[in-house]
């Protein structure tokens, strides 16, 4: 391994402050400020590589050597000090602080004022005249080093505190004097004597090498080595730590003195002013333990105005060498600044969008620095509700993070009741159900959010809710929902309706109780910075959108189009379903036709609504996709419809035998009269049509049923067996843009057709276009221009393209259908069963319904460009699926050449800044 010539020990003046890996984050960056003259106390860093090496030896050996380069540096600090360590006249303190390559809490805690013994503490009063600050010092150092170095219990030494504390009736550590803190430290002494068998380490060297040895060994602690794992940090970005040795500096030496932290912005807010709190005579500990309460760094002005102006210029001068905003530490002895630590502030999305663009506009980085500092799904976070952050509570439950956003609300169990208490009555509600089905779908209007304890990502409520928006969290199985009792039981606790709750659709988790949110704000930075994006980006961004409001919201985020507008969403409006259901049960042709013409206008409405929105943007409408069955009720429910209809009628008829039986009774007028009355409201032959009617539909149902829908009786399948349904569509389509045009309006409708596996699928559909296409121009007066082309999510699409391509005139991937036809895997049951296992042991690296698998799924796409290209250069070629959201994918995308994304309209900001990545990081 290591050569006997490998440098372990680097002096702040030497270390490559690039070098985070051998030196840590907080080393590289101790060497780097030094060597650009901050004023940094002498100091120096054991790498990395030193820890690696001591951890593999199997008796946990430092080094060969490595101790007497440690002298040589201690012998430095004493030369630039002045001081000697270990010597009693005047002795250098140090600390010594651990510090790995990534920023990890769970590794040591730093020990201060290293060196202390009976001597040096001897000598620390008298050149500083301050028996009570020496003292101090002495009892925090064999506190902390006793914890830390020696495995001492906290609570041993706590207890002594308290101890003398009451003994001499203080209330706060300030009320203790110096001879009550020297009782403190002969107490400190003896419980490490008794804790550990020996004296506590006297000799400075003793004690620095007992640090260091404790330092290396907390990379391997459990803390540690549970954080790594809960946050995937793997040796490539992060392995060993160093050791920071740091002559000590005070900021509790009088009231000339302070310590601090200070952020170079404002990390809420990005606001370009120096943000911060210090306290005034006090050690860095204590900004940190909150004992006492810090001041806000303004106030510094006041205090100590000279010092104010050099903790102005230390900010400039971190900016403006590291070109990002810093969280730094600081210390004050007698009126002299130190700077003790910087690292990279972390910063909430809006703080990180106004700081790219203010930092841009003073010319501190380039435009591409500023885009590219921003992880795209960050920006998430400023386009949904999100939990206040302020406020701690545990989850009851964990689902999964379904449809992003956060809500409260009261839980109601069926979609009836959402309706009535959220539209009748105006509450806030969150739908509560086992899993949802598509005549729940007025309750989704009337929710704030959905929770589902079954069902997956793209279960029915995960799909509904993301489309409009809404925060879902699904499959949350540690709840139980007990539909007819109005209530769900979570692990030993409960909500009924009524209750209120809060889900998180972008965490997945659920709460009992109301949590506040913070609404989300579009701010003109980040209006700024995406129009920076778009100008960077090659991939244009639409929306998926099936509404005018989906098309509205879209806009605002910045969609050139609706890349995917699904016509089934309209189909399920509750004014329209009754008249889906109809032309489903019809018998005939013509009843078919019937009820065709009734949804006509409604959708030639939908269509010309989502124009004019959108005008001049493109529309693309994928005619009817999902089989029919899907929206009539299922089998089972409407069995148990039927079956209650029934004795209804049994009822009914009984009623009528009531009435009638009444001649023979003594029967007062008021009996007759009600029973009249209800005999007029439930009437025999109402009772009969319904029957009738769902007999109708269970008999539909059971002919429609199907083994494995998804490959099933679907898409254009479903077109070519019905043609009236798809007719319907297309002539909506063409109505709406010829009504458009002539009202001025410009429009670009595109027609997309599902599920295409053949070319003849598509002529056969484009026949269709042509006949009405020919009539309505006939009738408008002018031609109607629009675009004809397909789906890919098919495999043998994949393989045909070239054939399709002459047909089509854009292809659009649907990459969910097409995952799940690549892998053979259904997502459903996938996500269900077995992916975690094949994440978890590594067959598979990521779920493909979430990342979209470029090496497979990915290749297929690539053929079906090129090959479609080679036909029709010009082919306009995009992605429509859930992957189209998310920056990996686009990365693909780009790659590939594509001339476009289309994602649910929340994601098209992430969607565009991750597509300008896409183009800045392929130029590399
Ligand atoms: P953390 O990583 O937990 O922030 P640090 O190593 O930065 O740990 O140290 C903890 C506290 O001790 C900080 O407030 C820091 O400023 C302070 N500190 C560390 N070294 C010194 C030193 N040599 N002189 C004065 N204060 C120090
Ligand atoms: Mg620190
Ligand atoms: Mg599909």
């Amino acid at each position: 391994m290591a050569s006997d010539t490998t440098k372990y020990v680097f002096a702040f003046e030497e270390g490559d402050g690039k070098d985070k890996k051998l030196l840590g984050g907080k080393g590289a960056n101790l060497c780097e400020m030094t060597q650009i003259g901050l004023n940094v106390p002498p100091g120096f860093v054991i790498s990395t590589a030193a820890c690696l090496e001591y951890l593999s030896t199997p008796d946990r050996k430092l080094p060969p050597g490595l101790l007497d380069h440690v002298h040589a540096q201690m012998r430095a600090l004493e030369e630039k000090t002045g001081k000697g360590f270990g010597d009693p006249e005047n002795p250098l303190l140090v600390s010594v602080r651990s510090g790995s390559a990534m920023s990890m809490p769970g590794m040591m805690d730093t020990i201060l004022n290293l060196g202390l013994n009976a001597g040096t503490l001897q000598g620390e009063i008298r050149s500083t005249g301050d028996p009570r600050f020496g003292y101090d010092a002495y009892r925090r150092f064999i506190q902390l080093f006793g914890k830390v170095a020696l495995g001492v219990s906290d609570s041993l030494f706590d207890k002594q505190f308290e101890e003398v504390k009451k003994a001499c009736n203080a209330k706060q550590d300030v009320d203790l004097s110096a001879s009550d803190l020297k009782e403190v430290c002969e107490r400190f002494l003896k419980v490490v004597e008794d804790a550990t068998g020996r004296p506590f380490p006297e000799d400075p060297y003793q004690q620095l090498e007992i640090a260091i040895k404790a330092v290396f060994n907390s990379w391997m602690g459990k803390r540690a080595v549970d954080y790594r794992k809960q946050f995937n940090i793997t040796p490539d970005m992060a392995n060993g730590t160093a050791v920071n040795v740091v002559t000590m500096v005070f900021g509790n030496r009088g009231d000339d003195s302070a310590t601090g932290v200070g952020f170079t912005r404002s990390p809420a807010t990005g606001e370009n002013k120096l943000y911060g709190e210090y306290l005034v005579n006090a050690q860095g500990e204590d900004v940190v333990a909150g004992i006492r309460t810090p001041k806000p760094i303004d106030r510094l002005q006041v205090e100590m105005p000279e010092l104010a102006a050099q903790l102005d210029q230390l900010r400039d001068r971190l900016e403006g060498h590291y070109r990002e905003v810093q969280d730094f530490e600081f210390t004050i002895e007698r009126g002299t600044l130190y700077c003790l630590q910087t690292r990279n502030g972390k910063m909430n999305a809006t703080a990180m969008v106004r700081t790219s663009v203010e930092m841009e506009r003073e010319g501190l980085i380039s435009k591409r620095e500023a885009l590219l500092r921003i992880q795209p799904e960050l920006l998430e976070q400023m386009l949904f509700p999100r939990l206040d952050p302020k406020v701690k509570v545990n989850a009851v439950a964990q689902g999964l993070p379904a449809s992003p956003g956060a809500a409260s609300g009261v839980a109601v169990f069926d979609a009836d009741r959402a309706e009535q208490l959220g539209k009748d009555l105006g509450q806030k509600v969150i739908l509560v159900r086992e899993e949802t089905k598509p005549e729940d779908i007025h309750g989704f209007f009337a929710s704030q959010g959905i929770l589902t304890s079954r069902g997956g990502k793209t279960s029915h409520a995960a799909v509904v809710a993301r489309g409009m928006g809404k925060p879902c969290v699904a499959g949350a199985e540690g709840i139980s929902v007990d539909v007819d009792r109005r209530e769900a039981i979570v692990g030993e606790t409960s909500f009924k309706e009524g209750d209120v709750i809060t889900i998180d659709g972008t965490t997945g988790k659920v709460y009992l109780r109301e949590i506040p949110t913070v609404e989300p704000d579009f701010t003109p930075e980040l209006s700024t910075l995406l129009g920076w994006s778009d100008e960077e980006a090659k991939l244009k961004v639409m929306a998926n959108a099936d509404t005018p409001d989906d098309a509205r919201r879209a806009l605002k985020y910045g969609a050139v189009g609706i890349g995917l507008a699904r016509t089934e969403r309209m189909f399920n409006d509750p004014e329209r379903l009754p008249i889906v259901i109809e032309m489903i049960v019809a018998e005939t042709p013509e009843q078919r036709q019937a009820a065709l013409d009734r949804l006509l206008p409604l959708q030639r409405k939908d269509f010309k609504e989502l124009f004019e929105v959108m005008s001049p943007n493109p529309v693309t409408i994928r005619l009817l996709d999902p089989p029919i069955h899907e929206f009539l009720p299922s089998e089972h429910v409407l069995e148990r419809e039927l079956a209650e209809l029934r004795s209804l009628g049994m009822a009914t008829r009984g009623i009528s035998v009531l009435a009638g039986a009444m001649g023979l009774l003594h029967t007062p007028d008021k009996a007759r009269h009600d029973i009249d009355a209800m005999r007029r409201m439930v009437d025999t032959s109402m009772v009969e049509d319904a029957i009738a009617k769902k007999e109708a539909m269970l008999k539909k149902v059971r002919a429609l049923y199907e083994t494995n829908p998804m490959l099933g009786h679907r898409g254009v399948r479903l077109g070519i067996t019905f043609p009236e349904i798809y007719q319907m569509q297309i002539r909506a389509i063409l109505e709406a843009a010829a009504e458009c045009s002539r009202m001025g309006i410009e429009v670009h409708p595109q027609i997309k057709v599902p599920q295409v596996c053949t070319v003849q699928e598509l002529k056969k559909v484009k026949s269709f276009v042509d006949v009405i296409h020919e009539e309505i121009t006939q009738r408008y007066g002018h031609p109607v221009s629009f675009k004809f082309g397909t789906m890919i999510e098919v495999v043998r699409a994949c393989m045909r393209a070239e054939s399709l391509a002459e047909e089509a005139e854009f292809f659009s991937f649907g990459t969910n259908d097409l995952t799940q036809a690549t892998f053979s895997f259904s997502r459903e049951d996938a996500e269900n069963k077995f992916l975690p296992l094949y994440n978890q042991s590594g067959i598979l690296q990521d779920n493909p319904f979430e990342v979209l698998d470029v090496k497979g799924v990915g290749k297929l796409m690539q053929l079906a460009v090129d090959w479609g290209r080679s036909v029709k250069p010009g082919l306009h070629v995009g992605i429509c699926g859930e992957h189209g959201g998310h920056p990996n994918s686009i990365a693909f995308c780009h790659k590939a050449g594509l001339d476009y994304v289309s994602c649910s309209g929340p994601r098209v900001p992430v969607a565009r800044l991750a597509a300008a990545h896409a183009a800045l990081l392929a130029q590399d």
